[in-house]
């Protein structure tokens, strides 16, 4: 697997140990020649999907694309019972995950009510208690 894509994954794969998930990256079971590089995104040994980054993007929006890519598939496949759904956690009272900022070129997860609340991608602490 491509040495950039594992690179960039890396803060969101902390994010995700930090909520409980352990999740790796594994071949792309695809195999779409594109130019994307690609991966299959495991969840507690459970394939959800796949995330892909174009190799043109710098690390930062590299990151960026993979925490949307894996907060989508979370959403989409993670169910209750397997952990929170909720990924990642917003500020205690807040019954929402947190959302990428605005800002194509940063990596960092803010609320979506209150955007002063934010984390970058690699630095969130979990489960809020
Ligand atoms: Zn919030």
């Amino acid at each position: 697997m491509d040495i950039r894509l594992q690179d960039a994954f890396r803060p969101v794969a902390h994010d995700l140990a930090a909520a409980g998930y352990a999740a790796e990256l594994a071949s792309d079971s695809l195999g779409m020649k594109d130019g994307m590089l690609r991966a299959d995104l495991r969840i507690d040994g459970e394939r959800l999907g796949i995330v892909a980054v174009d190799p043109a993007w710098d690390s930062a929006i590299s990151t960026r694309q993979l925490a949307e890519q894996a907060q989508d598939l979370i959403l989409e496949y993670v169910r209750p019972g397997h952990g929170a759904p909720m990924w990642p956690e917003c500020r205690p009272g807040h019954p929402h995950p947190m959302t990428l900022a605005r800002e194509i070129e940063s990596a960092t997860w803010t609320c979506p009510r209150d955007p002063d609340y934010q984390a970058p991608v690699g630095t969130h602490p979990g489960l809020i208690p």
